[in-house]
């Protein structure tokens, strides 16, 4: 992949720089934040890997010009540690993933990496799989740990959307969007009556949940919240 760092920490983003070559990658690096912008409205790289304070422009900033120019690369953010309304504000503009400081290098180079597979064209696979809940798309059917679970149609499509990017936040208008298409007026309501359904269908008898949502951001399915979301 090609790789754009933003970071001015020059012995931080040499790290990662080297990191990231080692394992294949060709990454840039740039150590402000307009420069960085720059780089990437220039010559889109596949993946951004933003630093949230630098110099000249910030890292929310140069997200929310990025987004403005309609430039969707995936961006991985670099928080600190601690600071929550970092990870909130980050995803709300729209960044893919983030990692707090300090974190390892072979936990940020997977996060890349997993980011770098989702960026690939619209997933249009037969099956999807998150943890133990399996989807046969052409057959709509779900299975959770070998056991069959009856949707409805628009149950269906919701938990479509979600596992085919599992991980990323969806906002309720999106989720509205993708799966009504706009046929009534936007009502939030409806996407949280669905997801609670599914919810209960999917979750509720299991110790591990797998649809997750974060206030004011949105929904996502992924098998690690615990894990992840653990201080
Ligand atoms: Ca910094």
């Amino acid at each position: 992949m090609r790789i754009l760092i933003i970071e001015d920490e020059p012995q931080l983003a040499r790290h990662v720089n080297v990191a990231l070559h080692r394992h294949g990658h060709e990454a840039t690096v740039h150590h402000d934040g307009a420069s960085g912008l720059k780089a990437a409205l220039t010559t889109p790289p596949d993946l951004i890997v933003l630093d949230v304070n630098l110099p000249t422009i910030d890292g929310f900033e140069v997200l929310a010009r990025l987004r403005a120019a309609k430039c969707s690369v995936r961006v991985l953010m670099l928080t600190s540690r601690g600071e929550v309304g970092d990870r909130v504000r980050g995803l709300k503009a729209g960044a893919d993933d983030y990692i707090p400081k300090p974190f390892a290098m072979e936990e940020l180079v997977a996060r890349i990496e997993a980011l770098g597979r989702r960026s690939g064209a619209p997933v249009q696979a037969a099956a999807l799989q998150v943890a133990d809940l399996h989807m046969n798309v052409q057959q709509r059917r779900v299975l959770r740990s070998g056991e069959p679970i009856s949707l409805s149609p628009r149950e269906f499509d919701l938990l479509q959307v979600l596992m085919e990017e599992p991980g990323r936040y969806f906002a309720r208008t999106e989720l509205y969007d993708r799966v009504w298409q706009r046929e009534h007026s936007y009502d939030s309501r409806t996407v949280e009556m669905f997801i609670t359904r599914l919810r209960k269908k999917i979750d509720s008898e299991h110790p591990q949940p797998l649809i997750h949502n974060v206030r004011n951001v949105g929904y996502t399915i992924r098998a690690d919240e615990a894990a992840r979301d653990k201080p």
